[in-house]
């Protein structure tokens, strides 16, 4: 089966084309489009007019690149939420006239869970405890009735972070440190330089807590208290552990044996070799999901609308629609 995925929740408007069956999925293209701005950020309505602008070409490099005429594709799938509300509408409105032009089912699919679709099958996962870490997003998270195969089960999220996402949070410190934006990258590689001092370690229960740590750097780092990369590194050590320990409780509670890291954040070096150690010291495997997969993109989109395509929502978009609600 062929399905076209579309992905257009924030700053990057993509089209994936897979080919897949029941335990396989191939990636015939996957070509995007990403708005970016030097200095003010992500502003909603100019993210549409991107999207808007530069969808027909992202979909005629992807049916050229996929060498694939619109007989051979069978269903249209498209990022429903959650994202930026006119991101979104600006993805479904395409997607829609899309689907009628060219009389193809169309599938509206969670972002979320489409992160966690595609680390699954690209890593050959069984029944994984899933570690969901971008910029808005850190959370834990299992999927139930996994073993029926012919169904797709609830996801439940067993913890999370209880204010900001971990992403967004080192990318706020990044800019108190003006060092631009995406923030993560270059906190990493600061980080290098640095030793530990002690931070604010924030779990409660199956939660955690970013936004003491992040003040008390901020404040360290105004009171020249600290050096930057003191602060850079034991930042990482700490938001890093205090996440890897919520993952390994939910780990022992459930008896897996697999960790998926996904998101952006997955990109961190020592982020995945702590969560190395960690699975190697319980037996278990850690997987990552390569640079080209971790990011938003339309494979991931049209992958789990192959796994919803029987069974789906009738729905435009949702921006709130979280991973436990799918
Ligand atoms: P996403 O929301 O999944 O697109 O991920 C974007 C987030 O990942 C941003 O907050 C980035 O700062 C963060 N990120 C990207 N690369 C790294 C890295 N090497 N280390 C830490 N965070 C990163
Ligand atoms: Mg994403």
């Amino acid at each position: 089966m062929i399905i076209l995925g579309i992905e257009s929740t924030a700053h990057t408007f993509g089209i994936g084309i897979i080919k897949a069956s029941q335990n396989a999925c191939q990636i015939l293209t996957n070509c995007k489009d990403s708005y970016s701005s030097s200095d003010i950020g992500m502003i909603p309505g100019d993210i549409a007019i991107h999207h808007k602008k530069v969808a027909t070409d992202v979909l005629k490099r992807a049916l050229s690149e996929a060498k694939l005429s619109w007989e051979q594709i069978d269903s249209i799938a498209y990022s429903a939420g959650p994202g930026l509300d006119p991101a979104l509408w600006a993805g479904f409105n395409f997607a829609k006239d899309l689907a009628n032009k060219q009389n193809k089912q169309l599938i509206p699919v969670n972002h979320c869970t489409a992160h966690l679709s595609i680390g699954k099958i690209i890593n050959h996962a069984k029944d994984p405890v899933y570690l969901y870490v971008s910029g808005v997003n850190t959370q834990v998270i299992v999927q139930q009735g996994v073993k029926n195969k012919n169904k797709q089960g609830k996801y439940k999220i067993l913890g999370e972070t209880l204010d900001l996402g971990m992403g967004n949070m080192l990318d706020k410190f990044a800019r108190t440190l003006k060092l631009g934006f995406p923030g993560g990258p270059k906190i990493e590689k600061i980080a290098k330089l640095g030793s530990f001092i002690k931070l604010p370690y924030t779990v409660k229960g199956m939660d955690v807590n970013f936004s003491g740590l992040l003040t008390k750097c901020t404040q360290l780092f105004e009171r020249k208290q600290a050096s930057t990369k003191d602060l850079c590194f034991s930042l990482q050590e700490h938001a890093f552990a205090m996440t890897i320990e919520i993952a390994e409780r939910a780990m022992a509670h459930t008896q897996k044996d697999e960790l998926i890291l996904v998101g952006g954040v997955g990109a961190n070096k020592r982020f995945c070799e702590m969560l190395e150690t960690m699975c190697k010291e319980r037996g278990a495997t850690f997987y990552n999901v390569p640079m080209s997969l971790a990011g938003d993109q339309g494979a991931m989109i049209a992958w789990e609308g192959f796994l919803r395509k029987d069974n789906y929502p009738k729905m435009e978009v949702d921006p709130h629609w979280r991973t436990d609600e799918v």
